[in-house]
This record gives structure tokens, C-alpha cells and sequence, in this order.
């Protein structure tokens, strides 16, 4: 639930930074910028509190995100985050104890995400606009292949016991191999509920009325994964009867990996299992001109909501300040979006679209040679010169 305050005519929040590591303290720094400047001309006043989590805090004091911050949050109107990763942790650790850890705690159990080709920029579609590539992915972010269920052995018989923990459920789940022969084996186990998945398609449903889109797709691979997906294409064909004016497609993950390239205007928003949902949207952000540019949220309408680049720390690019914070600043318009500041976010989104229409400043990943400050920068020199904000 949002815990917006007023003070006076001005909105407030209170908003976790999370920095994190590589890139994401330079690409926050600039979306920070962004959102403080279009702030100031709508009366609204942001409160931040910044947390050291990351690599760096983790190497120096081995503490990865304890519960009292959790906690702490939990009182907080939204998180607004770089990247976690880096080369001298072993890989998962951060992604598992910090990233994975706020998106359970919270139950974000929607990532929105935004696939959208701006005027300017370039997509390896070449003969795709800006009206074509316009759409949303909405992925179920809890269940599917990616409840971290699973092991491996090298014998005949095998037993093992697991438990899973979930915002809506919790379940011991006893695995028993018995083979005719030893074998090694690795398994994973995928599942979906009803109310995880009735709660995500929902959310679809009421996003598309609300922005006035009037398809919403599904996909999955319920021919051959019948029982998981069967269930999915259920819940959506009896969610859909609820929304008569909204027309629905259905699509296995193979045809729509392939409209994704011929046809992405065929799409306005798209709602997904998990999986299929991480890999179309890499996809995505692809077509709509490379990873520097996609924004996502992890939301929980009920609860405190995460926003970050979809990018992750790309090491290899930090402090050269070459990375495009044009996602991250993008993800910060979506936190105030989120937060009810629909003209706060729109001046951001603007300001986003002008520069690269103007094409007069871009990051290296685009074909420019302007720093990320510099485009931080240029953001702001376009809100503030904004001909429809309110206050001048
Ligand atoms: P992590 O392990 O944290 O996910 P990664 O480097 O493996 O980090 P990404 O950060 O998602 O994965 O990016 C892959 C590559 O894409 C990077 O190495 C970098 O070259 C490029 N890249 C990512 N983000 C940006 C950005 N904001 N601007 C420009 N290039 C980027």
C-alpha cells in the first residue's frame, strides 16, 4: 500500500537507493538527477535514504542485506536500484541474498517491462519505426522453472526433501528417484498456482484498460508442457470472459520468439510464466535498441515496489563512464508512474524521447561518444525547459 504524505501541497515519499555495484552508482546518480529536477516543478519531494548493499560492503564487512533493513523498507514508499554483480563474488551470491531476497520479501510478483523503440535510436529491425515497437511484457516473477527447486546425483536411488516458501504458499515437496541402473541426474522442478498466476493476468487485464490497449497476448508452451502451461492458458481463457473489450491472442514461445523479430506490432502487452518471460525479454530489449536502454519494475501493488534498469553491473564498463543511464532514468520515471505522479514521470519520459530524437548526445552503446553524465544532464536541461510544466 503506497504511505504517500502531504506536506502541504507537495507529495512526499520516502525512497531506498540501492547503488549496488559496477555501473549502477553511476546510472543512478543521473536517474536521480532526473527525477529531483522534474520533482521540482510538480510538487513533489522525494525523502532518500541510501543503503550500501553490493559487492563492495559485502568484501569489506561480509553483511550481504539484513532483515532489520528489510524491515526498515518495508516502511518505505519504493526501491530504486542500480545493479548488483561483481567479478570478485561468486556468481548468485548477491543476485540470491540481495536481489532475489527483496523480490520475495516484498511478493513483487509482477515485473513490468516496457519494449519500446524511441524516435532516434536504432534497432537491429531495420525495417521497424518507433509505431511498431510499442509494447509491454508483463512476467510472473515468483513461480515456474525459477522457484529454485532442484539438485543433482550420480546413483539408483535418491531421496531428498525440499521446502518452498512463498508470499502465498509454503510446501515440503519429497523427491524419490528409484532407477533400474546408477545415472547421474539433474532435475528442476516448475510449478505454478492458481492464485499466483490468477493475481499476474489480472494485473495484465487491468493494465491494458487502464492505458487503453486494447489486446493482451499470452504465451507459454502448453503443447508440451501441458499440466504447468495447460493451467496458465486456463486461467487466462477465464480471465479474459471478464474483460470482453479487450481482445486476447495465445501464443507458444517458439511463434512468438519469431513475431517478436516479423511482426512486434502485432503486441501491446504480452503476460508471461516466468521463463519465457526473462528470455523474451532480453529479446526485447534488443529490438528496441540494445540493454542500455530497458527499463523494468518489480511490483507488488500491495507493497513496497523495486525499479532498476533491466541491465545488470557490467563490470566491464565501470567508472569509464560510458554506460547509458537512459533505462535507469527511464525505471525512475515508472517509480513515480507507480508512485501516482503521472506528470512527473511523463516530464521524464519527454525529456528521454527529445534528446533521442535530437540525436545531438548519446552513449557509446548507441554510436555516440557523450559520458553518462552528459546525458544525465541533457535530461534534465529538457525538463526544465519543458513548455507544458506547471510551474516555471
Ligand atoms: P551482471 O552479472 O551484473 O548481470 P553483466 O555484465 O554480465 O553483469 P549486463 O550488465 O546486463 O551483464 O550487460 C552485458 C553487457 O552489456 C555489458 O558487459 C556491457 O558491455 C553492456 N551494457 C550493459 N548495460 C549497459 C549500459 N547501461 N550501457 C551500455 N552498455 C551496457
Amino acid at each position: 500500500m503506497l504511505k504517500r504524505k502531504w506536506i502541504g501541497e507537495k507529495n512526499m515519499y520516502n525512497i531506498a537507493l540501492i547503488p549496488g555495484d559496477g555501473i549502477g552508482p553511476e546510472v543512478i546518480r543521473e536517474g536521480k538527477k532526473a527525477i529531483e529536477a522534474a520533482s521540482k516543478y510538480y510538487d513533489v519531494k522525494i525523502n532518500w535514504k541510501e543503503f550500501p548493499f553490493g559487492a563492495e560492503h559485502y568484501l569489506k564487512t561480509g553483511e550481504l542485506l539484513p532483515d532489520s533493513a528489510l524491515k526498515e523498507i518495508e516502511n518505505m514508499d519504493a526501491i530504486y536500484l542500480g545493479a548488483v554483480g561483481d567479478p570478485r563474488v561468486k556468481p548468485g551470491i548477491l543476485e540470491k541474498e540481495i536481489l532475489l531476497k527483496i523480490r520475495f520479501y516484498f511478493d513483487q510478483f509482477i515485473n513490468l517491462r516496457p519494449v519500446r523503440l524511441y524516435q532516434g535510436v536504432s534497432s537491429p529491425l531495420k525495417e521497424k519505426t518507433s509505431k511498431d515497437i510499442d509494447f509491454y511484457v508483463i512476467r510472473e516473477n515468483t513461480e515456474d522453472f525459477y522457484i529454485g527447486i532442484g539438485g543433482r546425483f550420480e546413483s539408483q536411488n535418491y531421496q531428498q526433501k525440499h521446502i518452498l516458501e512463498r508470499g502465498i504458499f509454503q510446501t515440503d515437496i519429497q523427491i524419490n528417484f528409484d532407477l533400474d541402473r546408477k545415472e547421474e541426474i539433474g532435475y528442476q522442478l516448475g510449478l505454478i498456482t492458481r492464485t499466483g498466476t490468477q493475481r499476474v493476468i489480472k494485473y495484465a487485464f487491468d493494465f491494458a484498460k487502464k492505458k487503453n490497449l486494447k489486446n493482451v497476448s499470452t504465451v507459454d508452451k502448453a503443447n508440451v508442457l501441458s499440466d504447468m502451461y495447460g493451467l496458465w492458458r486456463e486461467i487466462f481463457r477465464e480471465t479474459a470472459m471478464q474483460y470482453p473489450q479487450i481482445m486476447t491472442d495465445y501464443f507458444y514461445v517458439d511463434a512468438l520468439t519469431m513475431l517478436f523479430v516479423s511482426h512486434p506490432e502485432k503486441f501491446k502487452v504480452i503476460v508471461s510464466p516466468n521463463m519465457f518471460g526473462d528470455i523474451i525479454t532480453d529479446l526485447g530489449a534488443t529490438i528496441q535498441g540494445g540493454i542500455g536502454m530497458a527499463a523494468g519494475a518489480n511490483i507488488n501493488p500491495d507493497s513496497v515496489s523495486m525499479f532498476e534498469p533491466v541491465h545488470g553491473s557490467a563490470p566491464d564498463l565501470k567508472n569509464k563512464s560510458v554506460a547509458n543511464p537512459l533505462g535507469t532514468i527511464l525505471a525512475g520515471a515508472m517509480m513515480l508512474d507507480h508512485l501516482g505522479e503521472r506528470e512527473t514521470a511523463s516530464s521524464i519520459e519527454r525529456a528521454v524521447a527529445q534528446i533521442l530524437q535530437e540525436g545531438k548526445v548519446k552513449t557509446r552503446d548507441l554510436g555516440g561518444k557523450s559520458s553518462t553524465q552528459l546525458i544525465g544532464d541533457e535530461v534534465v536541461m529538457k525538463i526544465f525547459i519543458q513548455p507544458n510544466r506547471c510551474k516555471l
